[in-house]
């Protein structure tokens, strides 16, 4: 239910769950399926999706490298539902060598297996509504490769906005109490600094403090990064100390093109569009880099998928594309059509001039309203929406589009700046870096697959800059933000991470993290559905019958609730 006002002193909850977005909906419906009596502290409103005012954002949360790191305003929104209001929808899956220590990936090696994520990635794929957790399908016709795989494919959440359908489930849990419009300030502990006692909250203008057994931080990553630098300011030595793990490591993706891809014959395409399943779902092949091509060309993790040549660019000679152009020309009209990155990517200087553009629609007068009326009817008017088009052309010349992994590097960081935010946590500073490494592996693994589609013959690569100048572009267009990884690394070490195996905080009984900031490595793969797998499985762990007695036999008396109360076993 949704709460009016904070609960009552004596209200007495089995979990508090600080952040309704993805990870914190899917945690407290799972948990309380299991029997939990859950409490959600939302700093949004119950429907409504508000992006942080960029003043007061800039109190909170500094960008220091603009070209590296989206604003805020772009990557995170308040309220049910949290960022799933601007997320893609586009579920990706870890392969098994994400988990692994390699050599050539410092920091690598996360102390879980694939195993341990198996069991919950169904329930993971019901909560994101993607269809199913089987990302596997059929390699490419003709295609034979052992470096590079077809078989992959990605799946799109049938209803990416998870308010109306998770938010709904989780508001009408009769176990499930749901507190809006208040923001968790800090987190109080017991003298002994093992055990959580109380999570404070503002409220409409008050401080309120909750009480729970367990707490889970699941406010995204940065949001949970910085409510534990908080804590840490006061308490130097938690969370491995002021110079440990804490907001190191922070990692996104790099994406981007530097290529198209030339693809014989064009009716291949159809191989790599995307497809809809039987239940609505759209899913969509990519090529990913196999693990021995991995090792031994020591890349990181790879993947790659088509796109539309940029739209200013006239000489894809579709006037779809150019009619698209000429639209995003209009800030009015461009905001209203694609996203901040796909404006960022498409608008600017006509390539060909705007003459080129304007005959690419006059010689296809008919193409251009059949494609369009198809783009409205699969985005706006059938279920589930579809929102990504690559557009077909005669061709067979897409933008190769890469999405890559880096290395977690301890100097790329979320750290106090010293400042106080306009909401009375401390301001941090975001540093996002990438490396060398990193822009070389993207460049290298574009030569692996220009040559594996020389060898099997259906297609090659068309650089889109000399040799010399293709690092540099990588390196241009390397920005995240939208993926907030690996500031509260998981590790099984206490001095080499935040959370443990469980995604308990370290040296503390009943603090958690439910965030892709647990991640110790990136992968390729888009967070979200990972982050999700990782919530049902702990929200398992807290309702573990076995866990829960030993928390009864060790009731330390420090206010956290009557376990006289807690639902029975
Ligand atoms: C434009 C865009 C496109 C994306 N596309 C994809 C994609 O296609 N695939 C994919 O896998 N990922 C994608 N992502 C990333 C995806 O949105 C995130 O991985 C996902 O939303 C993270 O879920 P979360 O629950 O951890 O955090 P969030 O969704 O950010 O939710 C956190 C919640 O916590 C609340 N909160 C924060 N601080 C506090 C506090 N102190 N007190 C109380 N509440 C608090 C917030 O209000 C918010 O509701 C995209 C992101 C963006 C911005």
């Amino acid at each position: 239910m949704l709460l009016n006002s904070p609960p009552a002193p004596e209200a007495v909850f089995d979990l508090c769950v600080v952040g309704a977005g993805p990870a914190g909906l899917s945690l407290a419906l799972e948990a309380a399926r299991g029997g939990l009596r859950v409490l959600i502290i939302e700093a949004g409103l119950a429907r409504k999706a508000v992006p942080p005012a960029t003043r007061f954002a800039a109190t909170t949360m500094r960008v220091l490298d603009h070209r590296r790191h989206a604003p805020l305003s772009e990557t995170t929104r308040t309220g049910i539902g949290g960022t799933s209001w601007l997320w893609g929808g586009r579920c990706v899956p870890f392969e098994s060598i994400d988990y692994e220590l390699r050599a050539h990936v410092t920091f690598s090696g996360w102390p879980i297996c694939p195993s341990d994520l198996a069991p919950w990635q169904n329930r993971a794929a019901e909560y994101l509504d993607c269809g199913s957790a089987d990302f596997q399908t059929e390699p490419m016709s003709g295609w034979q490769s052992q470096a590079v795989s077809t078989s992959q494919q990605e799946r799109w959440s049938r209803r990416p906005q998870l308010a109306p359908h998770l938010g709904a489930q989780v508001i009408a849990h009769p176990t499930v109490s749901v507190l809006t419009g208040a923001v968790a300030t800090d987190v109080r502990f017991n003298p002994a600094g093992t055990a959580v006692t109380q999570l404070r909250v503002r409220w409409a203008g008050t401080e309120v403090p909750l009480t729970a057994r367990d707490y889970v931080l699941a406010c995204g990553g940065l949001a949970t990064t910085r409510l534990l630098l908080h804590v840490q300011r006061r308490e130097p030595a938690f969370f491995g100390g002021s110079d440990g793990p804490l907001g190191r490591y922070y990692m996104g993706h790099l994406t981007g093109s530097i290529a198209s891809i030339s693809i014989t014959p064009p009716e291949l395409f159809t191989e790599l569009d995307f497809r809809q399943e039987e239940d609505g779902t759209y899913v969509r092949r990519r090529f990913t880099l196999m693990r021995e091509a991995q090792i031994r060309g020591h890349l990181l993790h790879t993947s790659f998928y088509l796109g539309n040549l940029p739209f200013r660019d006239a000489r894809h000679g579709s006037p779809t594309l150019s009619a698209f152009f000429l639209a995003l020309t209009s800030p009015l009209i461009g905001r209203c059509l694609a996203g901040a990155e796909t404006r960022r990517r498409n608008a600017g200087r006509p390539v060909g001039g705007w003459g080129a553009h304007l005959q690419n629609i006059a010689r296809r007068p008919r193409r251009l309203p059949a494609e369009v009326a198809a783009i409205v009817r699969l985005r706006y008017l059938s279920s589930p929406r579809r929102s990504v088009f690559v557009i077909h052309n005669d061709r067979g010349t897409y933008a190769l589009r890469y999405h890559a992994e880096q290395v977690p590097n301890p100097h790329s960081r979320v750290r106090c700046n010293g400042r106080t935010g306009a909401d009375g946590l401390p301001g941090v500073d975001i540093d996002l870096r990438y490396s060398d490494q990193d822009v070389e592996s993207v460049l290298r693994a574009h030569q692996l697959l220009d040559a594996e589609l020389a060898s099997t013959g259906v297609g090659h690569l068309i650089y889109d800059h000399p040799e010399e100048r293709r690092s540099e572009a990588i390196r241009q267009q390397a920005m995240d933000g939208y993926h907030q990884i690996g500031t509260t690394r998981m590790s099984a070490d206490p001095s080499a991470g935040v959370v443990d195996p469980d995604c308990r905080v370290h040296g503390f009984s009943n603090l958690f993290v439910a965030s892709s900031s647990v991640f110790p490595t990136a992968g390729e793969a888009n967070p979200t559905f990972m982050t999700v797998a990782l919530a049902v499985r702990l929200a398992h762990h807290l309702t573990d019958p076995a866990r829960r007695r030993s928390q009864r036999s060790e009731r330390p008396g420090s206010g956290w609730g009557s376990p006289a109360a807690w639902p029975a076993q």
